[in-house]
């Protein structure tokens, strides 16, 4: 029987028991979890839907049904929890789900305040939801307190939205002045923190209220889940309403994608490790191709956002950047062609990297130049990824080489 029970906060029992080990042992073990009766070292996968009662009516296993109860999710909830040092973690079927759970708080009337950079499917999606709902939209430039204060205006607003480093542009707030901000007239303020991972930033430490992510992306890391999550700093209504949001509305992660995602962030710490190295070395190699028209990358001394992440990431600046080439849309599509390593897909955050011309996938209304485009830097050497990329940038004609694509 796992030792949680449904609605207890997951931070009590398995976390609290270890407070001096390092975030990295934790993650390596599950936090360190054994399995009753067999004492397995890694978690059965669950998935039973219901759970048998004992001859006098009780529930012995402490669970109901699985929608709301699944011990499946035990373990790496109580992981995120801790990784974020939050009150509790909930995991949900997609980030977008994570994200939607957070935006259901807002009542018609609300004010919710918006990045203008942001991941653009949610973006599109939070314009069709706060004009279906009568919610007011107002949006800020990611990188700008001034322009969050004047989207803020002193007006009691429910939700600000943060995400950094921001997907294409890797713009970054600094979230310890923008959670006062927001706090100042009274919203919640939520971390997209999708991209930093809890390994380079912990946003619920520099006031945050929630942190969600796309689950899909680093802390699975192996492209073979869809899954989102939400970290809440402290209890409270909000909280709770977000509980019932997950377990009575009915979107839930199935049991073997949540075994799949602790496997995946038993090895988060390394993983993002590597690919921040990579993504620095890369960034810094690309920066002096002539080749090359722009770099964003908030780990390059001279990029706009480098102060304030430097001083809220630890460890790297994570695994994503994007670039401007030569040549336009053509030569951006040329060079995206001629990548041998980096697979064209959609997408971030796994072991494997990859490139995506970003403007056409956004379609009308994106903010990404015609040219830009998006990498997502994975785990292979570095040395293989830089003779990647110069082969496609010198030779933009040149066809690819053999390699197996089976
Ligand atoms: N947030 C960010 C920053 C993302 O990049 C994505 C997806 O790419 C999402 C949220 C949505 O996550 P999902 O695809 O798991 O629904």
């Amino acid at each position: 029987m796992s030792a949680f029970l449904s609605d207890e906060p997951k931070m009590t029992e398995k976390t609290r028991t270890q407070p001096t080990l390092r975030p990295e042992t934790l993650s390596a073990q599950g936090l360190g979890h054994i399995a009753e009766p067999y004492r397995d070292i890694v978690e059965p996968i669950h998935l039973a839907t219901t759970y048998v009662r004992d001859r006098n009516g009780e529930l012995v296993g402490g669970r109901l049904y699985a929608r709301d109860a699944n011990p499946a999710y035990d373990q790496p909830e109580a992981l995120l929890a801790r990784l974020e040092n939050g009150w509790e973690a909930l995991l949900l079927p997609s980030g977008m789900a994570a994200a939607q759970a957070l935006l259901q708080l807002l009542k018609p009337g609300e004010r919710l305040v918006v990045p203008r950079s942001m991941y653009w499917a949610l973006r599109s999606w939070v314009r069709h939801y706060t004009a279906h709902l009568g919610i007011t939209l107002v949006e800020y430039d990611n990188a700008s307190l001034d322009s969050l204060k004047a989207a803020l205006a002193g007006e009691t607003t429910r939700l600000l939205w943060i995400e950094t480093p921001a997907n294409p542009t890797w713009d970054v707030t600094d979230i310890a002045a923008a959670s006062a901000l927001g706090h100042s007239v009274g919203a919640r303020v939520v971390v997209d923190s999708t991209v930093a991972t809890p390994v380079l930033s912990r946003p619920l430490e520099l006031g945050a209220d929630f942190v969600m992510h796309s689950a899909t992306k680093y802390l699975n890391g192996h492209s073979d889940v869809i899954a989102g999550a939400v970290v809440a700093r402290e209890d409270s209504e909000d909280w709770q309403a977000i509980r019932r949001h997950r377990n009575q509305g009915g979107a839930i992660l199935g049991g073997f994608e949540a075994w799949l995602l602790l496997r995946g962030m038993r090895t988060l710490f390394p993983r993002v490790r590597t690919a921040s190295r990579s993504a620095q070395a890369i960034a810094e190699w690309l920066d002096a191709h002539p080749q090359v028209i722009e770099v964003r990358y908030p780990g390059l001394p001279g990029d706009p956002n480098h102060a304030v992440a430097a001083r809220q990431m630890e460890g790297g600046f994570g695994g994503m950047l994007s670039i401007r080439v030569q040549g336009g849309h053509a030569g951006a599509r040329r060079f995206a062609g001629a990548l041998q390593l980096f697979r064209e897909a959609t997408s971030l955050g796994s072991v494997e990297s990859l490139v995506e011309h970003r403007a056409p996938v956004e379609g009308p209304g994106t903010l990404c130049p015609d040219d830009l485009l998006r990498l997502s830097i994975g785990i292979e050497a570095v040395e293989d990824l830089i003779a990647d990329l110069a082969q496609a940038l010198d030779s933009p004609h040149h066809p690819p080489e053999e390699y197996d694509e089976s």
